[in-house]
């Protein structure tokens, strides 16, 4: 794609990379086919290709955001399905993000919407305000016709509610690890974060079991918490390298003593995690840091791929439907692994199909965006129902509360259920669903 930026503007480094990026688009159209909102909409301003030149006109002109900009742009996912696709490498994600921070910094959104972002930019990424927030949500739970009925903020205020689970969560297990097998294999970080240990604290404490067989020691270092994915979707860039910044000096301290790697159960979380180098590229104090944090950060399912397999303790042979989360085969080309150790452990590994389509989770997307999120949240509860699982696995919190809404069909984290292979406590749900406890 031809450009047309001012040697000015180049001078400026988010500027001149977006400009790289955008030079690399052949507008051939591709992405279209994969795009969940061009799929749903058919408005090529809703596609990749459309976003695409949306922002190089605000970004080439210098321009404000504008409402339609806005809107188009608003309703991108993030999902990078677009850049599995593309056959000209073209990074949207780095596009979309500079675009998101533009937008942010030069448009006034109206006052329900800029309320109900700080209200989910100061208490998502907090663990306490996350827990009291789940709390109101709960309370709120017979209120939610009246309340999803109230104009504005209703809906999106509703599918809040829906999100919430049905009864409190017990508290997290965050002490370290020990390895309880010999020789001792490892010392590794498992990422905490915010919003994923006060919904399903069993994900971490089913990846701390697995390690432990395999004589890996887990750490926790002080300091680290949300990774900044949250609100770096949201534009919120200062807040997100701040986010990034705390955990890069959380790592590096243990980094001395001697880390392998920094392992991530939310696969959305990872995706930025492993994109702290460039996020901090501009920082002299933090470039070198973050890249070195980036080169660490893995997946558990890339980890406990390098593991040798252990004997199973269970009788497994289930039928698990594996929903790729798009921050997983989009995001981190993550696509094959955790089938391959499903299938390791015993399990009948189901392909679902539109597999490389979003459910809608998108991080707040399906708080921000409820209907079109609804919508794709139902197509992939359909097209999973057709594989006849007896439980669905993924590796991302949010796919989890999302798909979760959707059907009756149990779905845990895939580290659950390798955990449970192993002799691990039957995860939450699949008492019933043929898993012998
Ligand atoms: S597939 Fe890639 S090169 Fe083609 S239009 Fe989409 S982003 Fe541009
Ligand atoms: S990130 Fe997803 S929703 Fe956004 S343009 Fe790409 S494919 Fe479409």
């Amino acid at each position: 794609m031809q450009t047309n930026f001012s040697s000015a503007a180049l001078a400026e480094p988010h500027l001149a990379e977006s400009e790289k990026i955008l030079r690399t688009c052949v507008h051939c159209g591709f992405c279209t086919a994969t795009c969940p909102t061009y799929l749903l909409l058919g408005d090529e301003l809703d596609s990749p290709r459309g976003r695409i030149y949306m922002i190089k006109d605000m970004l080439e002109g210098g321009k404000p955001a504008t409402k339609e900009v806005v809107k188009h742009v608003d309703r991108c996912l993030s999902c990078l399905s677009c850049m599995t696709t593309c056959p000209s490498g073209v990074h949207y994600m780095h596009l979309v993000d500079h675009a998101r921070a533009h937008i942010e910094l030069t448009y006034k959104r109206d006052f329900t919407d800029r309320l109900l972002r700080a209200l989910l930019a100061n208490i998502l990424p907090y663990p306490r305000r996350f827990r009291l927030a789940l709390a109101g949500a709960l309370l709120a739970k017979p209120l939610r016709f009246i309340i999803a009925a109230l104009p504005f903020v209703g809906a999106r205020m509703g599918a809040m509610i829906d999100l919430a689970p049905a009864r409190f969560p017990s508290l997290p297990l965050t002490e370290a690890a020990p390895a309880v097998a010999s020789p001792r294999r490892g010392r590794v970080a498992i990422l905490e974060g915010c919003a994923q240990p006060a919904l399903k604290p069993s994900i971490n404490a089913a990846a701390r079991r697995v390690l432990a067989r395999h004589g890996v020691d887990v750490i926790r270092p002080k300091g680290e918490g949300c990774c900044g994915a949250l609100v770096h979707h949201m534009g919120r860039e200062a807040e997100a390298f701040a986010f990034a910044r705390r955990n890069v000096d959380a790592w590096c301290a243990e980094i001395a003593g001697g880390l392998d790697a920094i392992l991530i159960t939310a696969s959305g979380c990872g995706t930025t995690i492993k994109d702290y180098g460039f996020m901090l590229r501009d920082d002299p104090a933090y470039a070198e840091k973050a890249a070195r944090v980036s080169a660490l950060a893995k997946d558990i399912t890339e980890y406990a791929a390098g593991l040798d397999a252990l004997p199973r303790a269970r009788e497994t042979g289930q039928t698990i439907a594996y929903h790729s989360a798009c921050s997983m085969q989009h995001g981190q080309k993550l696509g094959d692994q955790p089938k391959r150790l499903l299938r390791a452990a015993g399990f009948v590994v189901k392909e679902v199909p539109e597999g490389h389509i979003c459910c809608g989770s998108a991080g707040v997307y399906n708080i921000l965006q409820p209907e079109i999120a609804g919508r794709l949240r139902e197509r992939k509860a359909a097209n999973i129902a057709k594989t006849k699982p007896q439980a669905i696995a993924t590796g991302n919190i949010g796919c989890i509360t999302q798909i979760g809404l959707a059907t009756a069909t149990p779905i845990v984290h895939t580290i659950e259920l390798l955990d449970w292979a192993q002799g691990g406590p039957l995860p939450e749900g699949l008492a019933g669903a043929g898993f012998p406890a």
